[in-house]
C-alpha cells in the first residue's frame, strides 16, 4: 500500500533533514521546503518534491503544497519545523531580529497550518506537528524573544488541537531541549554563542537531530484515535 504525503518545512538541515530521512525510510513521499534548494536536493531522497520556499511567503508555500498534493495525493502529515533562534539581551538586540523570529517561528507555522487544515478537516484525517522547544515551556538567559515565539507555538498548537479535536485532526507539539544543529550559528553575539556552546559541552553534548526525528515518527505512527499532544525531550544531562 502506498504511503501518504508528508510535508516538512526547514528540511535543509538539522531536525528537518533528519525527519525527512526518517519518513523517506518509511516509504512516504515528501514535500521538503526551505530556502536553500541545494541542501534539500543534496538529501537525494526518493519520491520527493523539493521547493525553495521562505515560510513567511504564504502564497508560495500554498503553491508548493498544492503542487505536491497533485503529484502524491493529500498531505497526511505537516511538520512545521522551520525556525530561527537569534539569542540576545532585549536592551541590546536589534528589533529586526525580534521581527524575524516572530515572522518565521510564529507566522511561518500559521502559514503552514493554513495550507493543510481545511482539507484535513474535510477528510476528517491528518496530523500537524509543530516544532516548539523546551524554550516554549520555560525561560532561559538571552532567550526572551525566542521564548516569546516558542511560547506562542505551544499556546497556538494546544488551542488549535482543542478546536479541531472533534474532526479527528491531530495537533502535536514537539519540544526539544538543545540539539546539535546549525540553529545557534545565526545568533549575532559571539559572547552569547560562546556561553551557549559551553553549556552544551557541560551536558556532555546535546541531542542529535535523529533523536527528535524518532519522537516525531512515534507521535505520527499512533493509531488515528490516539493523539500524542506533546513530547518534551532533552539530553539526560541537560538540567535546565
Ligand atoms: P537548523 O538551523 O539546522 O534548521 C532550521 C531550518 O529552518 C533550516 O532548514 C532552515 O533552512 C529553515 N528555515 C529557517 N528560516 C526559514 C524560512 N524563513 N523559510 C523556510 N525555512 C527556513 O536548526 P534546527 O534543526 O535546530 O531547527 C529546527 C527547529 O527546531 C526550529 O523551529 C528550532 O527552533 C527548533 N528547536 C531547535 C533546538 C536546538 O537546540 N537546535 C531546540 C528546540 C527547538 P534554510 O536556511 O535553507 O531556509
Amino acid at each position: 500500500m502506498s504511503r501518504p504525503l508528508v510535508i516538512i518545512t526547514g528540511a535543509s538541515s538539522g531536525i528537518g533533514a533528519a525527519t525527512a530521512q526518517a519518513f523517506a525510510a518509511l516509504g512516504h513521499p515528501l514535500l521538503l521546503v526551505a530556502r536553500r534548494l541545494d541542501r534539500l536536493q543534496a538529501l537525494r531522497l526518493p519520491d520527493t518534491l523539493t521547493v525553495s520556499v521562505d515560510v513567511t511567503d504564504a502564497a508560495k508555500l500554498e503553491k508548493a503544497v498544492r503542487q505536491a498534493e497533485a503529484q502524491y495525493g493529500p498531505a497526511d502529515l505537516l511538520v512545521n519545523n522551520a525556525g530561527v533562534m537569534l539569542l540576545g539581551e532585549v536592551a541590546e538586540q536589534d528589533p529586526a531580529e525580534w521581527r524575524k523570529m516572530f515572522e518565521v517561528n510564529v507566522m511561518g507555522v500559521l502559514n503552514g497550518v493554513r495550507t493543510v487544515l481545511k482539507p484535513m478537516l474535510a477528510r476528517r484525517r491528518g496530523t500537524i506537528v509543530n516544532v516548539s522547544s523546551v524554550a516554549g515551556r520555560k525561560t532561559f538567559p538571552n532567550h526572551a524573544v525566542y521564548c516569546g515565539t516558542k511560547f506562542a507555538v505551544h499556546a497556538f498548537t494546544e488551542n488549535l488541537r482543542e478546536e479541531v479535536s472533534g474532526s479527528d485532526v491531530r495537533l502535536v507539539t514537539i519540544a526539544p531541549g538543545a540539539v546539535e544543529t546549525e540553529l545557534l550559528g545565526h545568533t549575532t553575539s559571539s559572547a552569547i554563542k560562546g556561553s551557549y556552546q559551553k553549556w552544551k559541552e557541560g551536558m556532555g553534548g546535546a541531542l542529535q537531530p535523529d533523536d527528535v526525528a524518532r519522537a516525531i515518527v512515534y507521535a505520527y505512527q499512533q493509531p488515528p484515535n490516539v493523539c500524542i499532544r506533546e513530547i518534551v525531550l532533552a539530553a539526560t544531562r541537560q538540567g535546565a
